[in-house]
């Protein structure tokens, strides 16, 4: 094929009903008409709420609650075929979709089964075949939104992802995902064999995000949240020239628009602060989606599908001039180990024998905090902080090992707040002000993070945000008499 690739990523809500397909389906539909543009190939996630859906089921399906189960799996269903009616209109495409999608909910019957029949060791891969049916049933929806704009599509009904074997070692909680590991040139072989010949024939090809396959044809997923991240191991394998990642907000805000209504826009991120972004909190990239791009220098562009002709933010290779940008991000629900030896010395081998014995739980720290000669405290997810302090006490026996839960990790980030000297006194005495206590703190060269109470994460983004980026101005309402208010008409 003459044009390049672009990879257009769309997600759970830019999908989320019937109407919002046919948006995405004409966002999709102008660029492969434009021949002066790249050539899109697509990657959808599953509808808004259906990845949530699946996991109730598989919980419900493994505690023996049938009943409650089939409820959801008729609610999925009725989901998906009320979207159906809205996108496919004629009735020939309306026929085939209907078709593809029986036939998928009658596989997806198959896998629940399995599920329920599963033993305790096989139950984390059944789950991933239950959960990995959100986005094979949404690639049907968009495929023929894309035909009923008369674009040449196709679903990929096959994972293009080849994954590693997900690893058995690491403790399972039921109900959730386990997330496996992509390979990079598996992955270039078989996405070159499903998805080129398409491409060269001009068909937009619609592949599923978040899931993957192993060689031997076992499905997992690459982690909740995880389709932009499959979209950048796509666009690699497909040597993109770039990939659009299509959301419900204008791009990266200067901090999560939920919590802070005044978050600006920031136009140009480099690689290094989106991933610090989104590595603390900023949900709107998957931590993990710039790995595969930035070796190639293969720009991201966060874009909002909902207003497709604002900018978006491009997040791309750090040219001779700087981003500028500062932004606020808050990563909640973690713990503070703290290891301290009991003789007061330390060998320097310790160190690196609590990151392994971590590592081994498939823990990763989310920060280290502060070292010395005795001691060494890093932040965690507090969810598995009892399994961390259980294993390092197993094998540190001179060693004291603690956790203090309920913490959140406020991060200042960009080239921007490093700038200026004053910025990391600014941010303290922000929280200060506040009356919020620091608990523990850790730098890097692109900024610091500030570890505080859960409880007290949303004041401190606001009030940091507020100090730091964009004072918020209150709205003066001026009392008016009757007689101003008639003057005021006149
Ligand atoms: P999608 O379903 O499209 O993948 P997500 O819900 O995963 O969307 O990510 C988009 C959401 O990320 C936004 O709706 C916003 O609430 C949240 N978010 C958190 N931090 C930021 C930020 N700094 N900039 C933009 N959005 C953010
Ligand atoms: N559908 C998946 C999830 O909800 C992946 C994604 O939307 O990014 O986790
Ligand atoms: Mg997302």
């Amino acid at each position: 094929m003459e044009r390049r690739i672009s990879i257009l990523k769309f997600g759970g809500t830019s999908v989320g009903n019937g109407e919002r397909i046919r948006q995405v389906a004409q966002i999709v539909a102008r660029q492969a008409q434009q021949f002066e543009e790249d050539f899109p190939a697509v990657v959808v996630s599953a509808m808004a709420g259906v990845t949530d859906q699946l996991l109730r089921i598989t919980r419900s399906i493994t505690m023996g609650e049938f009943e409650a189960g089939q409820r959801e799996v008729d609610a999925l269903k009725a989901k998906h075929l009320e979207a159906a009616l809205v996108v496919a209109h004629s009735p020939a495409e309306r026929t085939r979709l209907l078709a593809a999608l029986e036939e998928a909910f009658s596989r997806f019957a198959e896998d629940v089964e399995r599920l329920r029949s599963a033993g305790t060791e096989d139950v984390p891969l059944r789950t991933a075949a239950v959960a990995a049916w959100g986005e094979r049933l949404s690639v049907l929806l968009v495929a023929s939104a894309l035909r009923a704009c008369g674009v040449a599509a196709e679903a990929v009904r096959e994972e293009v992802i080849i994954i590693e074997a997900p690893r058995s070692e690491i403790p399972y909680v039921p109900g959730t995902v386990i997330g496996a590991e992509p390979l990079a040139e598996e992955t270039r072989k078989h996405a070159a064999r499903l998805v080129l010949p398409l491409l060269e024939q001009g068909t937009v090809p619609v592949m599923a995000g978040f899931i993957g396959r192993t060689l031997d044809g076992v499905v997992a997923t690459l982690g909740r949240n995880g389709s932009d991240y499959s979209a950048a191991v796509i666009g690699a394998a497909l040597a993109c020239a770039q990939v659009e990642i299509y959301t419900d907000v204008d791009g990266v805000l200067t901090a999560d628009p939920r919590v802070v209504p005044n978050a600006l826009l920031l136009p140009y991120l480099s690689y290094a602060e989106a991933a610090q972004l989104s590595w603390f909190g900023a949900k709107v990239l998957h931590p993990r989606t710039l790995i595969p791009l930035a070796m190639r220098n293969v720009p991201v562009r966060v874009r909002n599908t909902f207003r497709p002709h604002a900018p978006g933010t491009v997040v791309g290779p750090l040219g001779k001039q700087r981003s500028s940008a500062t932004a606020i991000t808050v990563r909640r629900q973690l713990a503070l180990i703290t290891v301290e030896s009991r003789h007061l010395f330390g060998a320097p081998e310790n160190v690196g024998q609590i990151f392994a014995l971590a590592a081994r739980a498939g823990i990763t720290p989310v920060a280290v905090c502060s070292s010395s000669g005795h001691h060494l405290s890093f932040v965690i997810e507090e969810k598995m902080a009892e399994t961390v302090v259980e294993l390092l006490q197993q094998d540190l026996e001179n060693w004291k090992v603690s956790s203090r839960t309920g913490l959140a990790a406020c991060a200042c980030i960009g080239s921007g707040f490093t700038a200026n000297p004053m910025s990391p006194a600014r941010a303290t005495t922000a929280l200060a002000r506040e009356r919020i206590p620091v608990i523990t703190q850790g730098a890097s060269d692109l900024g610091i993070i500030l570890i505080i109470e859960d409880r007290d994460s949303e004041r401190a983004l606001r009030s940091l945000h507020r100090d730091l980026i964009a004072p918020v101005i209150p709205l003066v309402r001026h009392h008016r008499t009757p007689e101003k208010l008639r003057e005021a008409v006149r």
